[in-house]
């Protein structure tokens, strides 16, 4: 048997009064329809990384929900994981593809796992490329199989996507975070778009008093008495912690008192992060208003609490990025972000909440700067940014989202119909909000936010075709 994570007891009400009272009543109602159903969640890392996030809390609720779900981990050693690494990053569009001893390393683990997934479910959801290989390799027997991509794969390296494309043929479904990052030739028939969501009451993110916010960041050497940005992410190029380096570098000399954290997890599936780690911390070393910390030397779920809420501005210069949950995360604080424009990142901060969008490390420090010198502005932009995750980021529009997913391929029928939903983000947006609007062919589309609309407008035809197709069920165009 694949290795099951242990997750402890949750329950949706909790929720109320934090997430909309609307999405969870839906969310009851549409559970109803699924109670006993079996759901497995797969992925490669029960730490470190949004995955992982993700399913330690989403999976209790739908034990909560009447659902009977488990999260398992599927098993690989170093080679393995640098090969998936190495996908990873071909998915994002490195130049690097894959030789043919890695895809034999990559299929004959897959293999393994395949012969280790012996449970009978009804959905069988697997996460990224590292589980990705898994169902080309079995039968499917009586389950729903969703391949979930968490990644930013527009414009993949092409080798290395005919590789999983093959992969991901037998599918039943497929779930992006953005439209724009389906992949071209897309071998799954059903897409789905939903972007991620953070849980408010996780350790990580629910309400920490002041003073032990305080406590926990003095504990482990950080100034308070001293301005502190800081970005918190895994050790991944992507991320460009040598970037946020730079910046930081060029802030301090405007803020001469400035003091830079960089917190970073290290996971099981990506050893790349201890060479990054190297480098960041070589980077770092004669620097001692910049601070260092991992996973592995007990900054946890509370200290990056801490840090997103008693950081002047966070800071999350990615260069690529699926989604971004630590965006909403510190935004769901407060705290303003500053963020390269990449991925899910900028549908997160839309219309110009939140903080500041960048791209190069010139732009990113002149914002942490402005964001600094102006608190003001920084806080309107960043309780303006709360409001947009309290509204669209919240764990249970994500749950929402997966239970009429499988509603829809159990039943073959949809249940929230794609009139009501974004094209471009795929959030619901009620008929009774006042939302952005465009007319296509005929047709009203409603949005989640002007940003939305505006990449609508970019290429109608290739979000409204969307529509029509998941009105039409799976058939494909
Ligand atoms: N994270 C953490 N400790 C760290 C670095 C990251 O707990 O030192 C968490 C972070 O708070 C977020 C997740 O890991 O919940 C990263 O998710 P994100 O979507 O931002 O990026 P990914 O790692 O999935 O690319």
């Amino acid at each position: 048997m694949l290795e099951l994570v242990d997750v402890g007891p949750r329950s949706l009400e909790a929720y109320r009064g934090i997430a909309p009272d609307p999405i969870l009543d839906d969310l009851v109602r549409h559970a109803a329809d699924l109670r006993g159903a079996r759901v497995l969640h797969v992925n490669a890392t029960p730490y470190g990384g949004g995955v992982s996030e993700l399913l330690r809390s989403s999976v209790p609720i739908l034990n909560d929900l009447g659902l009977i779900a488990h999260w398992k981990i599927i098993l690989g050693d170093n080679r393995f994981f640098r090969v998936t690494k190495k996908i990873h990053n071909g998915l994002q569009g490195a130049v690097d593809d894959l030789t043919e001893k890695e895809r034999e390393a990559y299929l004959d683990t897959s293999r393994r796992n395949a012969e280790l997934l012996e449970e009978e479910y009804d959905f069988v959801f697997l996460h990224d490329p590292q589980p990705a290989g898994i169902l080309s390799l079995r039968e499917k027997r009586m389950a729903k199989w969703i391949w979930r991509c968490h990644i930013d794969t527009a414009q993949p390296n092409p080798g290395v996507w005919a590789f999983l494309r093959d992969c991901l043929r037998p599918f039943d479904a497929a779930v992006f975070t953005m439209a724009s990052f389906i992949p071209p030739d897309f071998p799954i028939a059903r897409v789905e778009i939903m972007p991620p969501a953070i849980d408010p009451l996780s350790p990580k993110n629910m309400p920490l008093a002041d003073a032990t916010a305080r406590a926990v960041l003095e504990w482990i050497g950080v100034e308070l008495d001293r301005p502190l940005v800081s970005q918190v992410s895994r050790f991944d190029p992507w991320k460009d912690p040598l970037g946020v380096i730079a910046a930081y570098r060029l802030a301090r000399e405007e803020i001469p008192d400035l003091q830079l954290a960089l917190v970073g997890s290290m996971a099981l599936d990506d050893p790349e992060g201890w060479d990054v780690y190297r480098q960041v911390r070589d980077a770092a070393l004669a620097d001692p208003g910049i601070h260092v910390f991992t996973n592995l030397t007990g900054v946890g779920n509370i200290e990056v609490n801490a840090f997103q809420r008693r950081s002047q501005v966070v800071i999350q210069k990615s260069i690529r990025e699926g989604f971004g949950l630590v965006v909403s995360e510190a935004l769901w604080k407060e705290t303003p972000v500053v963020a390269g424009d990449a991925g899910g990142i900028p549908l997160q901060m839309a219309d110009g909440v939140g903080g500041v969008l960048v791209r190069d490390v010139e732009t990113c420090a002149r914002a942490v700067v402005a964001l600094l010198e102006d608190r003001d502005r920084a806080r309107a932009l960043a309780q303006a940014g709360r409001d947009r995750v309290r509204e669209h980021f919240l764990l249970p529009r994500l749950l929402l989202n997966e239970l009429e997913l499988m509603q829809e391929l159990s039943a073959g029928r949809r249940v929230v119909a794609a009139k009501e939903r974004d094209p471009v983000c795929g959030m619901s947006v009620a008929a009774d909000e006042e939302a952005p609007e465009a007319a296509f062919e005929g047709a009203t589309y409603r949005f989640c936010s002007d940003f939305c609309r505006a990449q609508f407008l970019r290429n109608p035809p290739h979000y409204a075709r969307r529509v029509l197709r998941t009105d039409r069920g799976s058939r494909r165009d």
